[in-house]
């Protein structure tokens, strides 16, 4: 399998090369040559494997330069029960008729982010050992990338973490998770502003080729396309146990910020899983509800980068939308350079509404969206409770109410759980009047002592702090 980017640049790349990288060097994301196809009958073999047995078989077929005996013990060592706590890895449970919600949150930092991190973190330290290299990872953070990354690579031989964060944005609970890591070779740096300012740092560096390739900068964030694979496999399993035997089409929801989640569903959908409907669930930053609703881009400036109370979706620049826009207009790279050509100066905008392509998402590409404020998500929170006795956290709010939106009769509607309630305990004592259980793992983290050193928003700054910490 070879892959090409999303901006025209003619080199070919494969897996563990583009593994190590963030953007192709012409400011473009890495994509597939071609979506491989999955009939009937591989759907049928596949439905009872285990999980890191499908993970095993859906990764083999865009990964062809690791021995597959290495890729299925890589990926056995990553989806064990020990790590996610249960045997199915991702289980399903039914929430009300026809509604169901798929955990992708019970891995070691309780966000959805682990199901990709942790086998990036394995993926990378074989890669790393294999090349006897060296690997300085940057990445950007509104909370759970950033976690998830760390926990990943912690003590892993190798691999330094320099992980930015908007100052004071985290919730105390996702802080003290990342600023407690004591590890040598993990960096935590607060930037004095919001999560665009701390992507538009991380990709001003990956676009500087002389610094990047002295400092073997590489990244963890959405666009990695590795990362966006291995959430590939958790569409696969929520279908199979949604179905239960049979082929039916089943709709997903998926509560989105940076598209990474659901751009991984529309890979599934490409590759001929039966999905019948992609549900791209925002909060108040609503850049994409917008686009599916009426086919006009319209990237915010930071400033109007609203601080809601599902902030893991407070984003107003999709990082990994380009891909799939990229499909949408028929893999025309010229097309998507003159849609995303703009997007330096952080104000992109384009308009599809009267385009044949923008019809093409809703009907072709089975994409709807909605919206959800704070006042549903604190509703959605209460009716959860009381009617199901399930705590749900903010995000998974958000999908909750959107999905409700798309119901389609006779077909399953599974929501991703993107993070434990935990995570953002003050929303839910808003909502209930009450916290929700800690595991005892986390008890009392926010008192830990923190590693973390604050800068402004300024891409200098950052690479002297990089360069400095680099021997
Ligand atoms: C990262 C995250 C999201 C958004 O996922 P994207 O892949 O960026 O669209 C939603 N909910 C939670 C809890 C997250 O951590």
């Amino acid at each position: 399998m070879n892959y090409l980017s999303t901006r025209g640049h003619p080199d070919r790349k494969r897996f563990c090369e583009i593994l190590l990288e963030g953007l192709a060097p012409d400011g473009g994301l890495y994509l597939p040559e071609h979506y491989p196809q999955v009939d009937t009958a591989t759907l049928a073999k596949w439905r009872d494997l285990p999980y890191a047995e499908l993970a095993f078989e859906i990764l083999s077929l865009y990964i062809d330069d690791i021995p597959p005996a290495d890729l299925k013990a890589i990926c056995a060592k990553t989806y064990t029960p020990e790590v996610f706590g249960s045997e199915e890895i991702v289980p399903l449970r039914e929430l009300e008729d026809g509604v169901y919600l798929e955990a992708l949150s019970n891995g070691p930092t309780l966000a959805f982010k682990d199901m990709a991190m942790q086998l990036l973190g394995n993926l990378f330290e074989y890669e790393l050992a294999r090349r006897g290299a060296e690997l300085n990872i940057l990445g950007a953070t509104s909370g759970d990338t950033g976690s998830a990354a760390e926990y990943a690579m912690r003590g892993k031989k190798g691999v330094r973490v320099f992980m930015t964060s908007p100052d004071g944005r985290m919730s105390p609970f996702q802080q003290a998770q990342m600023f407690s890591l004591q590890d040598e070779n993990i960096h935590n740096i607060a930037i004095t502003g919001v999560f665009d300012d701390c992507q538009d740092i991380v990709k001003a560096v990956s676009n500087d080729l002389g610094f990047k390739r002295k400092y073997r900068i590489g990244t963890v964030n959405s666009i990695n396309w590795a990362r966006l694979l291995a959430q590939v496999v958790y569409y696969f399993a929520g279908y199979f146990q949604a179905t239960g035997g049979n082929d039916k089409p089943v709709s997903f929801t998926v509560p989105s910020g940076n598209f990474g989640n659901v751009c991984a569903g529309h890979v599934a959908r490409m590759m001929g899983l039966p999905i019948h409907t992609l549900v791209v669930a925002t909060n108040e930053n609503d850049v994409l509800d917008e686009f599916f609703r009426t086919g006009i881009y319209r990237v915010r400036a930071a400033a109007d980068t609203h601080e809601t109370s599902s902030p893991s979706m407070d984003i107003s620049k999709a990082s990994n939308f380009e891909r799939f826009v990229f499909d949408l207009v028929g893999r025309d790279a010229a097309k998507l350079r003159s849609l995303f050509v703009d997007d330096l100066g952080g104000q992109a905008r384009f308009d599809l509404s009267g385009e044949p392509a923008f019809k093409q998402a809703a009907e072709r590409f089975g994409f709807k969206s909605s919206r959800s404020m704070h006042a549903d998500r604190l509703a959605t929170i209460r009716d959860t409770e009381k009617r199901f006795a399930t705590l749900v956290d903010p995000h998974t709010a958000d999908g909750l109410k959107a999905a409700r939106e798309h119901l389609t009769p006779g077909v399953p509607m599974v929501v991703l759980e993107t993070a434990l309630p935990i995570k953002f305990a003050a929303t839910l004592v808003e909502a209930l009047g009450h916290e929700p259980a800690r595991p005892a793992r986390f008890e009392g983290i926010e008192a830990l002592p923190k590693r973390v050193v604050k800068l402004p928003a300024d891409v200098e700054a950052v690479k002297a702090y990089i360069a400095q910490n680099c021997d």
